[in-house]
């Protein structure tokens, strides 16, 4: 295209859209957001839903923009996945969450998401284990939540790259169950610990018989492959009570609380009970 001349360039730039040059100028912000520590961690509280006690939380990045304010992880890392830097800021997500998690006075989880592109990445294992040497983190305080589309890329890769993270002991969680397309086909194929249910499906799920069904029959799913089910998007007491009723093992959501940075939850013991 470039021997065509700079008349078809421009032609090329006047046709682009808006949102293809936004992403371009974001995919070139992303690349020094980490370099700028422009990022940061907030925290979910993960709860065994019978007794309401703390048991984890999920780490969720935060990208703290010098003029945009503070930018969706829904919104930058799909471009961050599309641009590459996931890589760099995967592995600075990752480097954060086992830092802070090791001075925690409380021995709980942190379950720490993981993008198709760093699972794929041939070094992702040893990763892993070089942060977890260097936080001085117990491997089994780490959980991965990974999603099937991430699996889904190369089945073979992502079950090797699996078994090499269990292998350190660390644990991991098919995350957004529910949302993607062959998901019992994956349960059995992959050595998951835990069921994340994809806060969709829990949405008015006391109200809605359909959904009420869908989740129960995933509860069921849990107990006969014995897999703790963790349902997120909890955001009302009648979500959680059914969920308790049909004793979802844990809950996450605005109702038993929302993310926020992690001294926000002093000495991590709260404790909410469903009823
Ligand atoms: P996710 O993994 O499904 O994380 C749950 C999302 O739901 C979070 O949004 C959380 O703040 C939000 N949420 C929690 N409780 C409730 C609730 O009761 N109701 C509703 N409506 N939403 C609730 P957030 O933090 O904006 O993150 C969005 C997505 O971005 C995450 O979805 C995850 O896919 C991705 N993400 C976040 N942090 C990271 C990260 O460090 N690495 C990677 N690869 N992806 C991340
Ligand atoms: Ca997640
Ligand atoms: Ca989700
Ligand atoms: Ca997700």
């Amino acid at each position: 295209a470039k021997t065509e001349g700079k008349d078809t360039y421009r032609y090329f730039e006047a046709s682009m859209g808006a949102e293809a040059r936004d992403k371009r100028v974001m995919e070139h912000e992303l690349r020094q957001a980490v370099a700028r520590q422009e990022f940061y961690l907030v925290y979910q509280p993960q709860k065994e839903i019978s007794s309401g006690k703390m048991v984890g939380f999920e780490a969720l990045v935060r990208w703290r923009h010098p003029t945009r304010g503070d930018v969706s992880p829904a919104i930058f890392i799909p471009v961050a996945e599309d641009s590459g830097a996931i890589g760099q800021i995967g592995e600075w997500v990752l480097t954060a969450a086992c830092e802070e998690a090791a001075r925690w006075e409380n021995p709980l989880t942190v379950a720490v998401n993981v993008s198709a592109v760093q699972l794929h990445n041939t070094n992702f294992s040893r990763k892993v284990h070089e942060t977890l040497l260097n936080s001085g983190l117990a491997p089994g305080r780490l959980e991965l939540e990974i999603t099937e589309t991430a699996l889904v890329k190369d089945m073979p890769r992502a079950l090797a790259t699996l078994r090499q993270v269990k292998a350190l002991g660390v644990r991991v969680a098919m995350d957004d169950f529910g949302t993607g397309y062959s998901s019992l086909s994956n349960l059995r194929a992959f050595p998951f610990d835990k069921i994340k249910i994809d806060g969709s499906f829990i949405k008015s799920v006391d109200k809605n018989g359909q959904v009420a069904a869908i989740v129960r029959a995933v509860l069921g799913l849990g107990r006969g492959l014995g897999l703790p089910v963790l349902a997120e998007g909890v955001e009302t007491l009648g979500e959680l009570k059914f969920l308790d009723a049909e004793a979802c093992e844990i809950g996450q959501g605005y109702y038993i609380g929302r993310p926020a940075l992690i001294e926000e939850f002093g000495d991590l013991t709260g404790v909410v009970a469903p009823a």
